[in-house]
């Protein structure tokens, strides 16, 4: 179990903290954890946010563990040298096309959700999010129209090699859930979302266990807000599935909770909280590890096929939770230090 370990910037290097605590409160015999720079603090030591040294470790480790990145002291950088390049570069290195970010409700937390009680408490869904195309790596820029007007273009492109390796892991995802599958896109205006359907449609053939169907991205941004419990799994490209999933965070209570994994191939993946480096919270000690941590949990399960061990990490979690140790942004007096306390207690 050779772990990278990259906290990286601002409440990143807190949340780390108990989130390891943790995994060694488990006494996992294996355990290797090897520790670098990346963001901000690699680009004060190393002159780069992603220097080779931590490339090479990650790319030699089982599993990355990473906290986040992103350092006002920096916008002023060019953008290839500012922190934030530093997850994009990982994930392209890394091949990680699959996001996994599941959100579900907390028994305690209806009441912070920003929907309803019985519409919040329905939540348990699973948005999976292509992790390398779309308008994100197309081809973009600046030109001239014939008006001579300034125009910004950014291309939209899937390959259908590239849409059902995600469809094939969302089926796969969907098996392992409640059986069903709702691929979100934009065929009624976009050529890329109506080769998108019809892949998914074609791999559909190979999981007929699994219920499909499919929905405009704008249908799926109101049914999630309407009624959430209808979704089990989520296929998305990747721009549609970065807004859905971070509107998901709120239906759930905080973006505090909220864990991903990024997967490839193999079984090596990345696994961080949704949120990024909260300067404005950075060094008080009042960040809510829980996201975190829940990365700790999706690590063992899709890294290290230890299913039993990602249960009691989700457990305590949810333990503690509903014991009302609630961090700032939930309306809590809880520390950083005093949840991981608390989640080690549930544990122990
Ligand atoms: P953010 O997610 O860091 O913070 C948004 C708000 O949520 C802030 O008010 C913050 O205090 C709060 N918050 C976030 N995580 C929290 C936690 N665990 N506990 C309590 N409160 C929490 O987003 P931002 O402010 O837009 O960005 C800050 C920096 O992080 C920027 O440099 C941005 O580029 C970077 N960023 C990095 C990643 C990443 O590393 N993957 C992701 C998103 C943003």
């Amino acid at each position: 179990m050779k772990i990278a370990v990259l906290a990286g910037d601002g409440i990143g290097q807190e949340i780390m903290v108990e989130a390891l605590r943790v995994l060694e409160t488990l006494r996992l015999p294996d355990l290797q954890l090897n520790f670098a720079d990346v963001g901000g603090v690699a680009y004060k030591a190393h002159g780069h946010p992603l220097p080779q040294e931590t490339l090479d470790l990650v790319m030699s480790s089982d599993a990355v563990l990473f906290g986040a990145v992103g350092d006002p002291s920096y916008d002023d950088l060019d953008r290839h040298l500012r922190p934030e390049q530093a997850v994009l570069g990982l994930r392209k290195e890394m091949q990680t096309f699959a996001n996994l970010r599941p959100a579900r409700a907390f028994a305690g937390l209806e009441n912070l959700s920003a929907l309803k009680p019985e519409i919040a408490g329905a939540i348990d869904l699973l948005i999976l999010r292509e992790l390398t195309g779309d308008i994100y790596f197309g081809d973009k820029g600046r030109r001239e129209t014939a008006d001579g007007l300034r125009q910004g273009y950014d291309e939209m492109a899937y390959d259908e090699s590239e849409i059902a390796r995600i469809a094939h892991a969302a089926f796969k995802a969907a098996q392992g859930r409640r059986g069903k599958l709702c691929s979100v896109d934009k065929a009624n205006v976009l050529q890329t979302s109506v080769l998108w359907r019809e892949v998914v449609n074609e791999i559909a053939d190979d999981y007929p266990d699994v219920e499909l169907e499919h929905m405009y991205v704008d249908n799926a941004a109101m049914q999630m807000v309407r009624n959430p419990g209808q979704f089990d799994v989520m296929l998305t490209g990747n721009i549609f599935g970065d807004i859905l999933s971070d509107q998901a965070s709120m239906c759930v209570g905080s973006i505090g909770l909220l864990a991903s994994a990024s997967l490839g191939e193999g079984s090596r993946g990345l696994y961080e909280p949704i949120h990024g480096s909260a300067p404005d919270i950075a060094g008080r000690g009042i960040a809510n590890p829980m996201a975190m941590i829940l990365s700790v949990a999706m690590m063992l399960r899709h890294s290290f096929a230890d299913e039993n061990n990602a249960v009691r990490i989700e457990q305590a979690v949810a333990a503690v939770l509903e014991q009302g140790i609630l961090g700032h942004d939930l309306g809590g007096k809880a520390s950083t230090i005093e949840i991981g306390d608390a989640v080690v207690a549930a544990l122990s």
